[in-house]
C-alpha cells in the first residue's frame, strides 16, 4: 500500500468547511483504542490551534491505560453525559467520524450523529464504509486512521500547524494499529511519516509503555489464566479460541481494556493462523478475531457476528448465552476449509 491519493476536490471542500466552521465535533468508535483516540486528539489539538470551538465525544470510556494520553481529560463521554453530548452535536457545524465505518459502531451516539445537520466527514480505514457522510476518506489498506489523518492534514496545507502533541497522538495510533510496526506497515512511506513525527521530539518509549505495555497485576494474572486454562487449540484447523465468562472476569477484577491484545497471543504459536477471543460482557458477547495471511476473519465476523473490520483483524458481537456462542464458534472453525 502506497500513500493514498486523497481526492483534490474533497480536500478543497473540506478546507473551506473547516475555515467556515466555528464548532467542530470529533467522534470515534466505542471502546476507543489508541488509533481512535490518537486520531481524535490530534485533530482536536489542530483545530484548537486554529481557534475553533472543538469537542471530542466518545461513545464510552477510554481504557484506563490510555488515561495519560495528552488532552484526554477534555473528552465528553456519551454514555456518561448524553444530554450534554446531544447539545454539543446539535450545535456543531462540522462533524468528524474517525476510525469507524458504520453508525452502530458508536452505540447510542449513532442516532445523535445521524440526526445532526452538520457537514459530516469520515476518515477511516475499515472495510465497507456504510455511513452517510458528505466527505469520505476511506482507505482500508492504510495502517491506521492516524496515518490517514496525517495525509489529510498535509494535503489541507496545515502541516505548519503541527506540534508535539499532534505528533504524539498520531504516533500512538500508528503504533498500536500496526502492533508496534509489525503488520500493515510494509510500505516505505509510513516511515517517512514516522520520521516527521519523531522530529517533534516525541517520547517513543513513553508512548509505547503507555499504550502497549501497561498492565495491572490483576490484569496480568487474568491474561495468564486465560492462556493457561482457557486456550483451546484446533490443531487440524490451525486455529485457537480463548473465552472468558463474567465469573472469570470478576474473579480477576476486570476493567475495560484488560483483555486488549490477548487475541494475538495464540498467533505466536507456530502453525496457528487464526485466533478467536470471546468475552462475556454485560449486554452481549464480544468476539475478537485475528488471522495471518489470506485467511479472512472479516468475513467470519460479518457473516456470523454482525461485525467486520479488516482481513486479519475483525470483531463482532453475539447476543445469547456464552455456551451457544462457543458452540457456534466451534462449528464455524470445524467447517473452515484450510
Ligand atoms: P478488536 O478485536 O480489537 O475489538 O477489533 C479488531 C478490528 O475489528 C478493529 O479494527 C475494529 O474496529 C474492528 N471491529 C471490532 N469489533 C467490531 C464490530 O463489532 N463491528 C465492526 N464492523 N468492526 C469491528
Ligand atoms: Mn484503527
Amino acid at each position: 500500500m502506497a500513500v493514498p491519493i486523497l481526492d483534490k476536490n474533497d480536500i478543497s471542500k473540506l478546507r473551506s468547511h473547516i475555515e467556515q466552521a466555528q464548532r467542530i465535533v470529533i467522534t470515534c468508535h466505542k471502546s476507543p483504542d489508541g488509533d481512535a483516540l490518537g486520531s481524535s486528539l490530534a485533530l482536536y489539538s489542530l483545530f484548537q490551534a486554529m481557534g475553533k470551538l472543538v469537542n471530542i465525544i466518545t461513545p464510552d470510556m477510554p481504557p484506563r491505560q490510555l488515561n495519560d494520553l495528552p488532552l484526554i481529560s477534555r473528552i465528553t463521554i456519551n454514555s456518561q453525559n448524553e444530554v450534554l453530548a446531544k447539545a454539543i452535536v446539535e450545535r456543531a457545524d462540522l462533524i468528524f467520524c474517525l476510525d469507524f465505518n458504520a453508525l452502530y459502531r458508536i452505540d447510542r451516539l449513532g442516532d445523535t450523529i445521524d440526526k445532526a445537520t452538520a457537514v459530516k466527514v469520515l476518515i477511516d480505514h475499515h472495510m465497507g464504509p456504510d455511513i452517510a457522510c458528505d466527505i469520505m476518506f476511506s482507505f482500508p489498506l492504510m495502517s491506521s486512521t492516524c496515518e490517514l489523518v496525517y495525509y489529510v492534514i498535509r494535503d489541507l496545507g496545515y502541516k505548519r500547524l503541527m506540534n508535539r502533541t499532534i505528533a504524539q497522538c498520531l504516533y500512538v495510533g500508528m503504533m498500536t494499529d500496526t502492533g508496534n510496526f509489525t503488520f500493515n506497515s510494509d510500505y516505505p512511506e509510513i516511515y517517512q511519516v514516522i520520521a516527521h513525527l519523531v522530529s517533534f521530539n516525541i517520547d517513543k518509549e513513553w508512548l509505547y509503555n503507555l499504550a502497549m505495555n501497561t498492565f495491572s497485576a490483576d490484569c496480568l494474572r487474568l491474561r495468564g489464566y486465560a492462556i493457561n486454562e482457557k486456550m483451546q487449540i484446533y490443531e487440524q484447523q490451525h486455529a485457537a479460541v480463548i473465552s472468558l465468562n463474567k465469573d472469570e472476569l470478576t474473579r480477576y477484577n476486570y476493567h475495560k481494556g484488560d483483555t486488549e491484545g490477548l487475541v494475538n497471543k495464540p498467533l505466536s504459536i507456530p502453525g496457528i493462523t487464526m485466533s478467536i477471543f470471546v468475552r462475556e460482557d454485560n449486554d452481549n458477547i464480544k468476539i475478537s478475531c485475528r488471522s495471518r495471511g489470506d485467511r479472512s476473519v472479516e468475513e467470519i465476523c460479518r457473516l456470523h457476528f454482525g461485525g467486520g473490520g479488516h482481513l486479519n483483524a475483525a470483531g463482532g458481537e453475539y447476543y445469547g448465552p456464552m455456551d451457544d456462542a462457543l458452540a457456534l464458534i466451534d462449528k464455524i472453525i470445524k467447517e473452515l476449509k484450510y
